[in-house]
């Protein structure tokens, strides 16, 4: 199949309405957009990503008005953190109604959804008046891709279209917030902050990475302990002096790092997210940061861990499963 790389919204509004596949922009990661309302363009997601189907998809819409089609109704937490926060990188897990596929949720009565702000998103949306399910536009477990050319390497071969919308701003997935219980739960630490979320709604549960194995978790059935993983093996180290001093390796670090402390540490490549220690600004280079140090060659990715607050946190999150084995 020869995949066109475009920023043609016309196009894709035809492929999602004859129930093809579209990769599109997002703010957040790059998105593998088919009709939500459509159990078998919806299949073909989880064929193509070989997706496990236990785990369920984000249904973005353009704009509130869709909510009605789509969920029982917010919360008024859900409420709360939908003015504030969208268009942008949160999903709400909400009480969904029967028109949403059994296969979107993974047979779960909840829905999550997301409006996003990138303005590829925004027109494809808008123009195709459809719910639009999308998870990353990667193979499952692999790097999320935040260039419509790291789409390209993976489905390039599966899908026809990428509308192409530049680097990704937040370069990491949605904040995901479960409002169905009295207290809010974050299955998924995102592009929105925890500390933005408790200033919004007030405190929330935190959902541990434990919880999410699939056996164990009917909360968020997707959430496995081993995703977002680099193919070089990752090792986390929480302070300086647990560098190795041996192998070829690659280093991950928020700040770049002294001479005296890389001495005695072997390591070919080095990536650092941010050397004015801006924790938003890394999180956007994350992903692209790890596939440099897998393109480097290296055996081993060696990241320190970063502070836990803000997007950090996501950071972190996101280290700690990528170096799950
Ligand atoms: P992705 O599409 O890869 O960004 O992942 C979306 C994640 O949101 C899934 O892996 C789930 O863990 C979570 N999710 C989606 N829908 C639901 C739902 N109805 N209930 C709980 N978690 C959900
Ligand atoms: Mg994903």
């Amino acid at each position: 199949m020869k995949c066109t790389i475009s920023q043609d919204i016309t196009a894709g509004v035809d492929l999602i309405r004859a129930g093809e596949l579209v990769a599109f922009a997002t703010e957040t990661v790059y998105g593998l957009g088919a009709n939500a309302l459509d159990s078998e363009a919806v299949a073909r997601i989880f064929e193509v990503k070989q997706r496990p189907h236990f785990d369920p998809l984000i249904v973005h819409i353009s704009n509130v008005n869709q909510l009605d089609q789509l969920t029982l109704g917010l919360s008024k937490q859900a409420e709360k953190l939908a003015e504030q926060f969208w268009p942008g990188p949160l999903t709400l897990v909400v009480p969904k109604t029967e028109v949403v596929p059994d296969l979107v949720t993974s047979g779960l009565g909840s829905v999550a959804i997301r409006i996003p702000a990138h303005p590829i998103a925004r027109q494809l949306l808008e123009a195709t008046k459809l719910p639009i399910a999308a998870p990353s536009a990667n193979k499952f477990g692999c790097l999320s891709p935040t260039l419509a050319q790291h789409v390209e390497e993976q489905l390039g071969n599966e899908i026809k279209l990428i509308l192409d919308g530049g680097p990704c701003s937040v370069g990491v997935e949605s904040t995901v917030i479960q409002c169905i219980d009295e207290i809010p739960v974050l299955l998924r630490p995102g592009g929105i902050s925890l500390e933005e979320i408790e200033a919004c709604i007030g405190r929330v549960r935190i959902a541990k990475i434990e919880d999410h194995a699939e056996v164990k978790s009917p909360e968020s059935p997707g959430m496995l302990p081993k995703h977002y993983a680099p193919r070089a093996r990752l090792v986390i180290a929480d302070k300086l002096d647990q560098l190795p001093a041996k192998g070829v390796n690659g280093l991950l670090s928020l700040y770049p790092l002294e001479e005296t402390f890389l001495k005695g540490s072997q390591f070919s490549a080095q990536e650092i997210l941010s050397p004015a220690g801006d924790l938003r600004v890394a999180a956007a280079k994350l992903f692209t940061a790890l596939r440099n140090l897998d393109s480097a060659g290296v055996e081993n990715i060696v990241a320190l861990r970063m502070p836990e607050k803000g997007l950090g946190r996501t950071i972190n999150n996101r280290l700690d499963r990528a170096a799950e084995s």
